[in-house]
């Protein structure tokens, strides 16, 4: 490793800059007693709440250095037990930032420049920007987008990390199929840390290998991530056209086959524009620019809702989207209604029942919400090809549950495919590049009940009385097992690598239309044998083939595991199945 490898970066100085500076005074310390540690010791999902103690907000990459400095004298001094976290838009789905074990959380969410960077001729977008601060930049100063995430809050450490996937996706590919070079802040030997910029064309393959970790990789798993730079973003559409509709529960709980008929057209749709097969219009136009979001709702919410966007440049964009829901769900079988109810992340979207053209950037502020911060259970899966009957069954019945009534809880089907899978498996650390849908579970609640009796409510009850959370638990996890009965309960890879410690069985495995679980989406259950009977850990669901590469760069840049949390990267000898 040479030393201008890993020295400062050649775009803008690691240090104090005018995009990237330090605080006056350095990294600033929050602790017990501040007013602020209430809100910097949690994230958005109140269920996970830490009690660090400290919490650095770091102004600069030269404040992220010193806080883990700060950090590792501590440790070697045996005054700092437990964790070191690391947060960007405070959206991980587990406790992989506010564990009970953490000590120490750095906050890089006032690094948030967007900008061009001619000395490394290439976008660059600092960790804790979140996707509304990435979107509004580079689109309104440079005319271009990353094709990821919309929900305004998330931020860029994670969620870049982690892929990136969004509405432009099936146009454009994932976020990290444009990543060109990574600034991470490191801890190799439990001295120091240090600054490393890694390209896609580093010479060094170590260095090739940090970069690559960190197109699909995950957060929180080699270090401190203080900036990311793009090449070859593409240039959103003009304008967009929309459409957000919804279907009355009422009409499908009287008719079951129905509501199949919705989700089984749905995914041959998509599984027919992958195989050549499926409706005539598949052949008759190119549908690359049409996103779509199914949701599938529980029965309480009282309607399932589908939202869609394409290119509203294009001329025969009008017709492709009637025809689509033409074939989809005609309406005189399907009676149409607004989509005017606010289930999960996104906000009711009663004014785009008829067909709304915007400026693209406009669309997207629509379409932007993050939904209130409460607590949430989530689960993913990819799908290579369309439901099967039993599944589409099975989706039926967990919805309309007559024991479990809550309008915030929905299995959200979204199209996958297009641009993402013309990129190869290895190519990124995304292994998932032959599915047609994306599918997360979700399930919101909040505490609901004053269960310590101080007349407000607040995580304190959640304390009290743990099993607030049960039915919302046990809802979204017999859902999915049921879903996924014939292979272990989870959403299983069709092609494992023979050099993972598993016992594949081929006759299932040739069958199966699944392709793992999106890191971005993380579940710890996958990695409980209560909850995953297959034979693939969770690392495996994750990461396919890719975990090796993964491995080996955790070996490299973080060899004693100063980055971790209950489903990081493993350092090679120590794989736990759970
Ligand atoms: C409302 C909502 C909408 C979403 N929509 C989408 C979507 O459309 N498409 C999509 O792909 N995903 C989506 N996600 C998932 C999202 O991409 C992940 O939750 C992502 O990991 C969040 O990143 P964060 O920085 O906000 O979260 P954080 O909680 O800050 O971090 C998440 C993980 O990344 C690590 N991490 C954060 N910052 C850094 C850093 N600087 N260096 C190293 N590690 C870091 C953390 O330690 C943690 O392990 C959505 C999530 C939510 C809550």
């Amino acid at each position: 490793m040479t030393t201008a490898s890993t020295g400062p970066a050649p775009g803008p100085a690691p240090g104090p800059s005018p995009a990237s500076g330090s605080g006056p005074v350095g990294p600033t310390e929050v602790g017990p007693g501040d007013a602020r540690y209430e809100a910097l010791r949690r994230g958005f999902n109140q269920r996970w709440i830490a009690s660090p103690e400290y919490v650095v907000v770091a102004a600069g990459t030269a404040d992220v250095v010193a806080a883990l400095g700060t950090f590792l004298t501590r440790t070697a001094g045996g005054s700092s037990p437990g964790r070191i976290t690391v947060r960007s838009g405070g959206h991980c789905y587990e406790n992989f930032v506010c564990g009970d074990d953490v000590a120490v959380i750095i906050d890089v969410s006032s690094m948030n420049g967007v900008y061009y960077d001619p000395r490394m001729d290439a976008y660059c977008v600092e960790a804790g920007a979140t996707n509304w601060e990435t979107i509004t930049q580079l689109h309104r100063r440079y005319g271009l987008a990353v094709p990821g995430g919309s929900c305004y809050s998330v931020g860029a450490g994670g969620h870049i990390s982690g892929g990136g996937f969004g509405l432009l996706s099936r146009l454009h590919g994932l976020t990290v199929d444009h990543l060109y070079a990574v600034e991470v802040v490191t801890v190799r030997d439990l001295t120091h840390a240090e600054v490393t910029v890694a390209r896609k064309d580093s010479s060094e393959p170590a260095l090739r290998d940090l970069w690559w970790a960190h197109t699909g990789g995950g957060g929180g798993n080699f270090g401190v991530v203080t900036r990311y730079w793009f090449r070859g973003l593409p240039q959103p559409p003009a304008q967009v056209l929309t459409r957000a509709l919804s279907w009355d529960w009422g009409m499908f709980k009287r008719d079951r086959d129905k509501f199949k008929g919705l989700v089984r057209r749905y995914g041959e749709f998509f599984e027919g524009e992958r195989t050549g097969e499926g409706p005539d219009i598949l052949r008759e136009f190119d549908w690359h620019d049409m996103f779509t979001l199914l949701k599938l709702t529980n029965h309480a919410a009282g309607k399932v809702g589908l939202v869609l966007q394409l290119d509203g440049t294009r001329e025969d964009s009008i017709e492709r989207l009637n025809r689509f829901l033409d074939w989809l769900a005609p309406e005189d079988t399907y009676p149409q209604t607004p989509f005017d109810v606010q289930v999960g992340e996104h906000p009711a979207l009663y004014d785009h029942f008829v067909p709304t053209r915007l400026p693209w950037l406009t669309a997207t502020q629509n379409l932007n919400g993050s939904g209130p911060s409460r607590c949430g259970k989530y689960k993913s899966a990819y799908h290579t090809a369309n439901f099967t009957e039993r599944q589409l069954d099975a989706i039926f019945d967990r919805l309309t549950d007559e024991t479990y009534t809550n309008d915030q809880a929905l299995l959200q089907v979204d199209s996958y495919g297009g641009r993402i899978n013309d990129v190869d498996p290895s190519a990124t650390a995304v292994p998932q590049r032959s599915s047609v849908l994306k599918l997360q579970y979700q399930a919101y609640w909040t505490w609901g009940e004053d269960a310590n009796h101080d007349g407000v409510y607040d995580y304190q009850d959640a304390l009290a009385d743990p099993s607030i959370a049960e039915p919302h638990l046990t809802w979204i996890r017999d859902f999915y097992e049921d879903v996924y009965m014939e292979t272990g309960g989870v959403p299983v890879v069709p092609d494992p690598d023979p050099d993972q410690d598993r016992n594949p069985d081929p006759n299932v495995l040739d069958e199966v239309n699944t392709d793992g679980c999106y890191v971005n989406y993380p579940d710890v259950d996958l990695g409980d044998s209560a909850h995953n009977a297959s034979d693939q850990p969770w690392y495996h669901l994750y990461y396919g083939a890719n975990y090796a590469r993964l491995q080996r760069a955790k070996a490299y840049w973080d060899p004693r595991n100063v980055f971790r949390h209950a489903q990081s990267i493993e350092l090679p000898g120590t794989q736990r199945r759970e």
